[in-house]
């Protein structure tokens, strides 16, 4: 399938690449850099050829979500283009890999250096660059959005009512910039306790609320899995160390929307 990128620029290094995949949250905290590091991986064990930025300035988290040999990315001095550090098969920018004082880092705002990871790395040929977005709705994630072809949302939230008003805030942005949200992923939704009971200590209800006030087609309910954050932080995402596992099933269901 062609690059759907009706821009007038398109920007050379994301040529190769067939679709782009904006996760993002209003708030921080949500899960947002968990679903988008294990989507990745759960996309590139069905086979396909994947990237992630994390285009999180603040609070970038790949670096400790993932275990790359070379945690330092190479930017070619002659053209300036940037290469993807790698783990396990998959590419990998992020903020907190570019070195302090690096060329790089160069640049006065947020939304200028961002730009510049986007439109200076080489990620080569890919099917699914998976963009972690910072939290939120301000000029950052309108600046990616615009630079960007994005081809599809999923938006990452909990069952909170609080969390409910920030991510309409997001669903109605993408609608805006005409980016179909294919996906609510309500995280931390309910556990399994011992006794047999289902406990949901965040209340329940804000994803199936998105999904229907805003036409979004899939809702997906990830529990809360101590595994799944202890994996985070040694650097091993869940769907590699356990591909076989519910979780992994969930992400499984996730990647075929996407
Ligand atoms: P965000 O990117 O939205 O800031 P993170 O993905 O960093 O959120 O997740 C925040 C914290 O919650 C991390 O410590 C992460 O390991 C943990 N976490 C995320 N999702 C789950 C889950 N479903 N079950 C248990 N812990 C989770």
């Amino acid at each position: 399938q062609p690059v759907t990128n009706d821009m007038p620029d398109a920007v050379e290094g994301l040529k190769g690449v067939r679709h782009i995949i904006a996760v993002s949250s209003c708030k921080g905290g949500v899960g947002k850099s968990t679903t988008s590091v294990n989507l990745a991986y759960t996309l590139r064990m069905m086979g396909a050829k994947v990237g992630i930025f994390d285009a999180d300035v603040f609070g970038p988290s790949l670096p400790t979500m993932t275990s790359p040999e070379q945690a330092v990315l190479q930017m070619d001095k002659e053209t300036g283009s940037i290469t993807p550090t790698e783990y396990e098969g998959v590419g990998i920018v992020s903020f907190g890999f570019a070195g302090q004082g690096s060329a790089i880092m160069r640049g006065p705002m947020v939304s200028g250096l961002i730009n510049q990871m986007l439109t200076t790395t080489a990620w080569g040929d890919l099917d699914y660059l998976i963009i972690d977005m910072p939290p939120g709705t301000g000029d950052v994630q309108l600046t990616i959005c615009q630079v960007l072809p994005i081809t599809a949302a999923v938006v990452v939230t909990t069952p909170q009512k609080l969390a409910f008003i920030d991510v309409e805030k997001g669903v109605r942005m993408f609608s805006k910039l005409r980016v179909p949200c294919v996906a609510v992923v309500e995280n931390m939704s309910y556990f399994d306790g011992d006794d047999g009971k289902r406990y949901k200590p965040f209340g329940e209800g804000s994803g199936q609320r998105i999904c229907d006030d805003y036409g979004v087609p899939n809702l997906f309910q990830m529990p809360i899995v101590p595994d799944l954050s202890a994996c985070g932080d040694t650097g091993r995402p869940l769907v590699l160390v356990d591909p076989a596992g519910d979780v992994s099933t969930i992400y499984g269901a996730v990647a075929a929307k996407v």
